[in-house]
Formats: structure tokens, sequence, C-alpha cells
């Protein structure tokens, strides 16, 4: 199974009215597949992620995650779900500053209530997928900007999500380090089979990715529809003489 999100609206408060966040947003994302999400600045895309990360609850509509429905779950059944199935990735990195690379992953394990023993080793694994394995002993403030990311992303994969949710993860890098993390985002997500989606402002990271949706206004809509549109209407869908 996979990540669904069903005609979801959501709404903040704002002033005397309400702001729509999320116009009754449909979104499908298989395991091992990556979806990317662009749109302006307060289009709506962290509200999208934080909705599937079940964190936020929508006005309406549902959010379905490795078949569990989570529409009535109580807050400590969603907290285990989320501990358990989603994989998140903030913008920033909030690493903790005293562990190291490898003790960010194993305390991800110790959460979950998983044993010890399994820990080290997956970590260890983790690491070296994210380039990482020979800095298993650093701190985080002894890591550059872009390995602290490959840390975060490492982190999130710890517990074997079946979702994982990115916000923005090359903000704060170059674009060499930023195409860098994506191609890692794009490897992984194909190696551990998770259901991703990636929430970028840069087009160019576009490429590795098997989906592209727009946003706009809270409103969401899969760009390749709109370029095969723009084909058709083009006439680029005839056939070549
Ligand atoms: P994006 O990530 O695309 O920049 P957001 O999802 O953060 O957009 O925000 C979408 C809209 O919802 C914006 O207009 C923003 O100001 C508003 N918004 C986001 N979070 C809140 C909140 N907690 N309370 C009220 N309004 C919010
Ligand atoms: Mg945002």
């Amino acid at each position: 199974m996979s990540l669904e999100l069903n005609d979801v609206t959501l709404t903040y408060p704002d002033g005397d009215g309400r702001l729509t966040a999320l116009d009754r947003v449909s979104l499908d994302v298989p395991r091992g597949s990556l979806a990317a999400v662009i749109g302006p600045s307060g289009s709506g895309k962290s509200s999208l992620l934080a909705v599937a990360a079940t964190l936020v609850t929508p006005d309406s509509g549902t959010v379905t995650v490795d078949g569990v429905r989570t529409t009535g779950l109580s807050r400590g059944e969603l907290t285990r779900l989320r501990r358990h199935r989603i994989g998140i990735v903030f913008q920033q990195p909030n690493l903790l500053p005293s562990l190291t690379a490898a003790e960010q992953l194993q305390v991800m394990a110790r959460i979950d209530g998983r044993g010890a023993a399994g820990a080290r080793p997956r970590a260890m694994e983790l690491l070296d997928a994210v380039g990482l394995a020979d800095r298993a002993g650093r701190r985080p403030h002894q890591l550059s900007g872009g390995q602290r990311q490959r840390l975060n992303i490492a982190r999130a994969l710890m517990n074997e999500p079946t979702v994982l949710l990115v916000d923005e993860p090359t903000s704060a890098l170059d674009h060499e380090r930023g195409a860098a993390v994506i191609d890692l985002i794009a490897r992984l997500t194909r190696r551990q089979g998770t259901a991703t989606v990636l929430v970028t402002h840069d087009r160019a990271h576009l490429g590795v990715t098997d989906r592209v949706y727009e946003v706009h206004d809270g409103r969401l809509t899969s760009a390749e529809a709109d370029a095969e549109a723009d084909a058709e209407a083009a006439g680029a869908g005839e056939p070549v003489r």
C-alpha cells in the first residue's frame, strides 16, 4: 500500500473568516515512487505534508497511510503510526547536538520501542547509504550543512517507514549539494520502497521524480497532465509524418 489523500480540505482561522490552505486535495503515492510537489511560497505545500504526516487533522477528507485510515484514530494511535510508518524530513535538520551521527539514528529505534540489538547495524547501513559511513562518530557541529541534511534523511528512514515526507530539503544548500540530496532521496525511495512526497521550489530537481504536482492557493494539479494538455493544444499529440 501507499499514501493516499482523498478530497482533503484544510482551513486555518484568519481574522473573522477562514483561510483555505488545502482545497479538496487528492493524491495517491505508491510505494517505491517519488512525487514532487512544487508551488509558490504560501501555496499550501507544508500544510499538505503536515496533513499527510497526520500532524494536522483536515476539516474534511481522508488520509490513508499504508492501508490504515487515520480518521478517528486517537492521539496515541497517531503517534505510534507516525513513529512506525512515517519518516519526516523538515527544512532544517533538528538534530540533537550532543549525539553522534550513529546515535541520532539509534535513538529513533529506541523511541519506536525496538530492541537495541538491530539498531546499530541498521544505523550503520543507513549511514553508508547516505555516504556518511566514515562520519558515524561525528556530532552535528562537526558535519557540513549537506552532511547534516543527509543524516536527517537517514534518520527519517531508521524505522523503515512506508511514507517519507520531505519539505524543501535543499533550501540551505548550494545547487550542486542540493542536486546530490535529491538524487539520494530518489535512490533511497526505490531501494527502501517508500511512498515519498518531496516538496521543492527548485524545478531543476524534477528530472529524478516519478510524478510532479503543482499547488496553487491550496489546489493541487498534476503538472504532467498540464504539459500533455498544452502539447495536445499545440498539436504535438499528432503522429510525426
Ligand atoms: P507553503 O509551504 O507552500 O509556503 P504553507 O502550507 O506553509 O505554504 O501555508 C499555506 C497558507 O496557510 C499560507 O497562507 C499560510 O500563511 C497559512 N498558514 C500556514 N500555517 C498556518 C497556521 N498554523 N495558522 C494559520 N495560517 C497558516
Ligand atoms: Mg513551506
